[in-house]
This record gives C-alpha cells, sequence and structure tokens, in this order.
C-alpha cells in the first residue's frame, strides 16, 4: 500500500455554489473528500493538508509555490506520492514552478482539478482525483516510483507539468502539451509512456529552491506595437527578463528602433527569450531574416517552451544564479525535459 499525501490548494474541484451570489466559492476539504467514497477502496493510505484559507487558482503565487515545496520537502520521506489539488487557472504555471524548484525529484508530484465541482452531479473531479491518486502510488519492479516527476493528469491524459498548457476553458478535456508526448493514458486500463518518462538517479537526495525572482514580464509582439510603450517596459529599473512572444518560428518585424532597444536592453543584462505565439512548433530564429536579428541583438531562443515555463524556469535561474551568463547558458538547457533540445 503507497503513501500519499493529498494536498488541497483550492480551485473549483473543492467549490460550492454561494446560495445568495451564486459565484463558485473555495470550501472545506473534508466536505470534499466525503463527496468521493471511492477513496476508501484504492490501495493507498492517504493523508491531507488543505490551504487555509484555500485559494482560486488566479491568486497562485510565487510565496504559495514556495509553501507548496515546503510542504513536499518537510514530507518526502514520509510518502510515496503527492497528488496536488488546484484550480485550472494557474495549474500549468504551478506545475511548471514546482518541476524547476525540485531538483533530483525521484517521486510523484501529480497536479489535477476539474471543470465542474466535485460534488455536483455531472463532475470530472472525481475521476481526476481517484486516476492521479492510482498514478501517484504506482511502482516499477524495483519498487521505485514509476512517474517520477511533475505532471498534471487530467481527463485520461498524463502530462509532464512544464510541457502543459490550459487550452480549453469549457471542456473537460483542458489541457494538452503540444510539443510533447502523453506520458500516459487511461481508458480501462492505465497506460503509461515510459519512454518519455524522465529518469532521475534514485539515490540522489531531493534538493528544493525556494528562492524565485520574480522581475519577470511577458509580451507578445503584434502589427502595430508602439515604440514609447516598449522603450517604458524595457527602461523598468528591477526587470531583469522578458518573455517575448514572437510570430511563427521566432520572427520578429525589421523595426530600427525594435533593434536598438532589444540591444541596449541585453546590454544592461535583461535577458530575453524568445519563444513562439504558436502553441506547436520550435522557435529557428536563423530560419528567417525577420528572426535572425533578434539572434544579433542578443535575444536567446527558448526552443519550444510554452510561455509558464519559460517564466518559471527565469524566475527560478534568476533567484539562484547572480550571473546572467549562467541563467543565459541555463535557459539554452533542457533542466527538467521542459525544452526539446
Ligand atoms: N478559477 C478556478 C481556479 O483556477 C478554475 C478551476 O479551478 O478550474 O481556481
Amino acid at each position: 500500500m503507497s503513501d500519499i499525501l493529498l494536498i488541497y490548494t483550492g480551485g473549483t474541484i473543492g467549490m460550492h455554489r454561494n446560495p445568495i451570489t451564486k459565484a463558485l466559492e473555495p470550501f472545506d476539504f473534508i466536505r470534499l473528500i466525503s463527496s468521493v467514497p471511492e477513496l476508501a477502496s484504492i490501495g493507498a493510505h492517504i493523508e491531507t493538508f488543505q490551504f487555509n484559507p484555500p485559494i482560486d487558482s488566479s491568486d497562485m503565487s510565487p510565496q504559495k509555490w514556495c509553501l507548496l515545496v515546503n510542504i513536499i520537502y518537510a514530507n518526502y520521506e514520509k510518502y510515496d506520492g503527492f497528488v496536488v489539488l488546484h484550480g485550472t487557472d494557474t495549474m500549468a504555471y504551478t506545475a511548471s514552478a514546482l518541476s524547476f524548484m525540485m531538483e533530483n525529484l525521484t517521486k510523484p508530484v501529480i497536479l489535477t482539478g476539474s471543470q465542474l465541482p466535485i460534488g455536483q452531479v455531472r463532475t470530472d473531479g472525481k475521476e481526476n482525483l481517484i486516476t492521479s491518486i492510482e498514478i501517484a502510488s504506482a511502482k516499477n519492479k524495483e519498487g521505485f516510483a514509476l512517474i517520477p516527476e511533475v505532471c498534471i493528469y487530467f481527463h485520461g491524459r498524463l502530462l509532464r507539468g512544464n510541457r502543459a498548457t490550459k487550452s480549453n476553458a469549457d471542456l473537460f478535456d483542458a489541457f494538452e502539451t503540444f510539443n510533447y508526448p502523453h506520458l500516459g493514458e487511461t481508458g480501462v486500463n492505465i497506460s503509461y509512456n515510459i519512454l518519455h518518462v524522465l529518469k532521475p538517479k534514485h539515490q540522489d537526495y531531493m534538493i528544493p529552491h525556494t528562492v524565485l525572482n520574480p522581475n519577470v514580464i511577458v509580451f507578445s509582439l503584434f502589427p502595430g506595437i508602439q515604440e514609447n510603450l516598449v522603450r517604458r517596459i524595457i527602461g523598468i529599473t528591477e526587470l531583469r527578463a522578458i518573455v517575448l512572444r514572437t510570430y511563427g518560428s521566432g520572427n520578429a518585424p525589421q523595426e530600427e528602433w525594435l533593434k536598438k532597444l532589444f540591444h541596449e536592453a541585453t546590454a544592461n543584462n535583461i535577458i530575453i527569450v524568445n519563444i513562439s505565439q504558436c502553441q506547436k512548433g520550435t522557435v529557428e530564429m536563423s530560419r528567417y531574416d525577420t528572426g535572425n536579428w533578434l539572434k544579433s541583438c542578443g535575444v536567446i531562443s527558448g526552443y519550444d517552451s510554452t510561455v509558464e515555463s519559460a517564466v518559471t524556469k527565469l524566475m527560478y535561474l534568476l533567484g539562484r544564479y547572480r550571473d546572467t551568463v549562467k541563467v543565459i547558458q541555463n535557459m539554452q538547457k533542457s533542466l527538467r525535459g521542459e525544452i526539446t533540445k
């Protein structure tokens, strides 16, 4: 029997409808658990921890990521796996952040939630919760965790956390990893895609990293983008990095003012990471002139990274290294399977 720590942060899965305002509000976790008597029949011993108060995931923050890492670290030896119940809106950010903040992770950390509250008739929450616990409990022949990484399990798909994106606000089928195969799929059985799962050194200790530097922004290019606005952003004293969402395979308008500003920014130790506005595919700055000039300004490739992964990886690296060169070198490497290189 596996020991699982179930951490409830909040989100729709545990919400109920306020009878007066009719809006969904975070709810008591004990009530949530009593809606799922099936949990008693899973071959796992489950203990719980709840955020007090539970939050809508729009209120998630780097401080709360640190809290999650500290909870997992403090309980790391005691449990075989961790299931984190989380709102869907920022789940991919949390999954990405946790993947970077826990180095040498050898146990499953499975994030899940639902589109409908668990107490509601057509809820997707029960299946998501029950299967996540089964995945977090799964071991291989040697007795090691089958999925020793941070994942999102949702609507029959097991996804690498730092590759995932919330892709649908309405359907149960809400998450996808556009640039990486699913790590598992559920039907009658759970079938795992073990070839694509990370293979940690099980003898190594997990190292938690809880210093994050959030002085990062994301901005998208669009036809008509204005010089005075971009100049203001780049001039912000605290700014350490920009996740730049470019066109197609990493292209940008060849405006002299933009070149000058990007040159100034990178010379000023601001890291600019080029990721595509397309959900699928990778940045290849040398493919067109419109991408190549970015390279000559010191802009670095984010490859096939998601926004969520690029932002949280920068926060983690900027918190860990003072030296910009080190941050840039590590941005170019796959640290936890987050980019294809
Ligand atoms: N707003 C909710 C949240 O992210 C949505 C959800 O849980 O699906 O907390």
